[in-house]
Parts: structure tokens; sequence; C-alpha cells
């Protein structure tokens, strides 16, 4: 190596910046503290792991709207609803750490469920009337699980940006709430699915997909496409959701939990369509055992 090459090389060692991993609360807030004082802004990037170009789509934005970026991985057992599904959720954060330090993250909360749940109080949040239609209905209990935690890290990390994927859209509707109603001093921000070149939500789960499943997998997608197009050329909203119960009742691989279409502001379920406005065509279904969840924006 020329002398030219080996400056080079130090310079960039010595430019680069290493994330930090915590996994230990009190450390964490000691570190974001030092970093306030000196008029840093936070971004957070709540996660579960096993992590892909959605993901790393939320902390793009946070790195670019931030001085620093806080990405958590934890697994959450108070927003699982079924003890095989948390059992099975992949777990990849070797993998996850260098996906991240590649990515520019700067810190990396991992805590265990000790440093998460020590007083296992069984503490609920309830949230009328978002909870009891759709992914609340379903899976009860689970966003009483995700407020939970979501309080938690805010708490915590005190962020000035919250990074949300549409994909969860609920979930994003939730967490808006419990600001709202917390007066937590934060900027929640909701960033577009990343998909897959065949349409595919990503999603963590899709890696449990066999091969022959993740083939049929991008019809799901293709569902609320077609849907959109029957919307927007007014056919009523239940004969809609007969034609895509329909399209997926020929395929015992797959098994429709919900379609539902609802107001893009509210999230409250529509059995009409308004003129114009702004709705959201939400699915979720099992292919396999795998549970998928997808959702389009459409503006009337
Ligand atoms: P998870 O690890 O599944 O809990 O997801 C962490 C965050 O990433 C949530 O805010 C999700 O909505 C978001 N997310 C998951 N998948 C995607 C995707 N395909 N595109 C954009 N954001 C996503």
């Amino acid at each position: 190596m020329s002398f030219k090459n080996v400056v080079l090389t130090f310079y960039i060692l010595a430019k680069r910046r290493y994330m930090q991993l915590f996994t230990e609360i009190k450390l964490l807030q000691h570190h974001i503290k030092s970093q306030k004082l000196s008029q840093k802004t936070i971004g957070f990037v709540p996660t579960m792991g096993t992590l892909h170009s959605g993901h790393i789509s939320l902390l793009e934005q946070s790195k670019a709207e931030n001085d620093l970026t806080i990405c958590s991985i934890y697994i959450n057992p108070t927003q699982f609803t079924n003890q095989e599904d948390l059992e099975n959720y992949p777990r990849k954060l070797e993998d996850d750490k260098i996906i991240l330090e590649k990515s520019g993250c700067d810190i990396l909360f991992a805590p265990s469920d000790m440093e998460m749940y020590p007083s296992q109080s069984g503490m609920t949040i309830s949230f009328d009337p978002l909870e009891k239609v759709m992914e609340g209905k379903f899976r009860k209990g689970h966003f009483s699980g995700v407020a939970l935690i979501i309080a938690k890290f805010f708490n915590i990390i005190q962020p000035d940006k919250a990074y949300f994927g549409q994909k969860d859209i609920q979930q994003y509707f939730i967490v808006a709430q419990l600001v709202k109603e917390l007066f937590f001093p934060v900027q929640l921000k909701c960033i577009p699915t990343v998909r897959e070149e065949d349409g595919l939500a990503m999603s963590s789960r899709n890696r449990r997909l066999t091969p022959a499943l993740r083939k049929k997998a991008p019809k799901i997608h293709e569902a609320l496409i077609v849907a959109g197009e029957l919307l927007r050329n007014n056919q009523p909203i239940n004969e809609i959701k007969g034609k895509v119960r329909e399209l997926f009742s020929t395929d015992n691989d797959f098994q429709l939990e919900y379609f539902e279409i609802a107001d893009g502001e509210s999230l409250e379920l529509l059995e009409e369509a308004p003129p114009q406005g702004k709705v959201v065509i939400c699915i979720a279904i099992y292919l396999g055992k795998i549970r998928l969840i997808d959702n389009v924006f459409l503006f009337l």
C-alpha cells in the first residue's frame, strides 16, 4: 500500500462514526443527556429487528432530519397475542447490527425483557374505538402492548421525531392517539411502504414463507390494487369485499382474515365510499401459517 493510501485509510477510519450499542436504560439515558446538552436533535426508529429495506427507509429519513438516530430492536412480548407467533418471530440481532452500522445508525438500543418490564405489572392501555377494528379486533390486546412499549421508549429516549411505517397503518394511528392523549413532545412521521419488485410489502415475516408460498404472495398487493380500481369505478364497497373474498377463496393456502376500506384520516370503517377524500384499503391474510398485512391509500 502506498503512503498516500495508508494516510487515506487512516483518515477514513478516523472520520467514521461507529454505532454505539446500549442494552441498559440508565446508560442510554446518560448518553442521550450529554447529546441533548450539545443541542443535538434525536430521531427514533422502533423495530423488532430482522431488518429489511423497509426499516432502513425509516432510518434514512431519520438520519436526514436529525443529528442523531437511535434505532431500537426489541421483540415486545406484550404485543403478541399468540405465544407461537412470539416464539417463531425471527431473531437476527448479529446481522441487524451489521446492517445498522452500514446504514449509518448512531445508536442501537437492544434491551432485555427484564430491562423493559421489570415489574411485570400487567398494565394495559385501551383505545376505543380504534382498537375495535381490523388488527385490534383480531389481535385482542395487541395495541395495548404496542402503546405500552412505545410510551416506555418515548419516556426513555425523549426523541424529537419518531418514525413509523405506513405498512402498519393502524399502529401509526394508535401511536398518534397515544402522543395526543399523553402530550408526548414528539413529532411522528409515517413513511411509505417499501415493496419487493413484485409488489409484496417487505416484512420480517416474509422470511418464513416457503418458496412456493412466496411465489403466491404478490396476490395480496394485487388484490388491493384491483379493489382500488373498483372503488374508483364506483363499485359498492360490499361488492368489492365479495370480489376480494372470491379472489382468495379458490386457493386453500390463503385464509382471508379481514379486508376493509377505511377513512384515510380517522380509520373509521366505511360501508360506502365518500364522493372525495382519502381512503385506505387494508387487508390481513394468512398465507400458509404466516399472517401478512398490507394497505394502500387511495385519493378519490
Ligand atoms: P417491525 O420491526 O415489523 O415492528 O417494524 C418496525 C417499523 O418498520 C414499523 O414502524 C413498521 O411499520 C415499519 N415497517 C415494516 N415494514 C415496512 C415496509 N415494508 N416499509 C416501510 N416501513 C416498514
